[in-house]
């Protein structure tokens, strides 16, 4: 059965989040390591990481994942804004590595009006920059599928697989599956045989053994919108079955599946446990 869950704030200090992850039901959790909107961050103190580590300890949660900054982009080709975003990216890597977190998701980054091909190789020479400043690191980096929105690459999975092939590291390399991500990109995973043949090109194309994480969101935009706009399960253009089929699939039986959904925290309570109750 895959580990259900979802995002949940760090507000009063990361220690607080395995207590909230388990208040809400969940069986696995993502949170930013620090504001999210903000380039500065605290650097986490030691006695926040005894108490985050021993909380994951007692509430026996075996994925721990954290969400890079949307400020990052690694893709940039603006030299100043790059520095900053690989700077960031590095505190983030040594932030998670401390926590223990086993995966941080980002997003690939963005061209700025230099092309695809210019953001992927930026990309690929960003990660190595910075998985070398942190050479002992056992945290993965999870290449997130995007809705394609404004310059954004990371839409296509042949995306994806170029940023892995063009890395020095692609050990360390896998990636996150958002599902209204996907939809918005043009994957048609609502119907039945859309969803075959995504999860086919994906093996086809990256190999369904670097899919590590699920991001599960209904979308407010419809199929090949290009829109990143997440709806609460059900509420959208996805429906509730492609969710059902997701987590019921073999094989993902063992990945945690993160709600990213908009709403309150009892909002995620509510879809955690539709989640959880449709597992056979
Ligand atoms: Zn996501
Ligand atoms: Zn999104």
């Amino acid at each position: 059965m895959p580990y259900i869950g979802c995002h949940v704030s760090i507000s009063g200090g990361v220690e607080h989040a395995p207590k909230r992850a388990a208040d809400l039901g969940c069986d696995a959790f993502q949170i930013f390591t620090a504001n999210q909107m903000q380039w500065k961050a605290s650097p986490i103190t030691y006695d926040s990481q005894r108490v985050f580590l021993s909380e994951i300890n007692k509430y026996d949660f075996q994925n721990v994942i954290s969400h890079d900054s949307y400020l990052v982009n690694l893709g940039s080709p603006d030299p100043k804004k790059l520095a900053m975003s690989r700077n960031a990216f590095i505190k983030e890597i040594q932030r998670s590595t401390f926590l223990k977190i086993s995966y941080i998701v980002f997003h690939p980054g963005s061209h700025m009006g230099k092309g695809d091909d210019y953001a992927l190789q930026t990309i690929a020479e960003s990660l190595d920059y910075c998985i070398e400043k942190v050479p002992a690191s056992d945290t993965s980096l999870l290449l997130e599928i995007t809705a394609g929105q404004g310059s954004n690459v990371g839409y296509k999975f042949e995306h994806l697989r170029t940023i892995i092939n063009r890395s020095q590291y692609p050990s360390r390399l896998g990636v996150c599956f958002d599902t209204c991500h996907a939809f918005a990109a043009g994957y048609d995973i609502v119907k039945e045989a859309g969803y075959n043949d995504t999860f086919q090109q994906f093996d086809d194309i990256i190999g369904l053994d670097r899919l590590k994480v699920f991001h599960l969101n209904d979308s407010k935009k419809p199929l090949g919108s290009r829109v990143d706009r997440h709806h609460q399960l059900g509420e959208g253009f996805m429906g509730l079955d492609v969710f059902y089929r997701l987590v019921n699939d073999e094989r993902f039986a063992n990945l945690p599946m993160i709600l990213e959904t908009p709403g309150d925290e009892e909002h995620y309570a509510r879809e955690i446990q539709i989640l959880k109750d449709a597992r056979k």
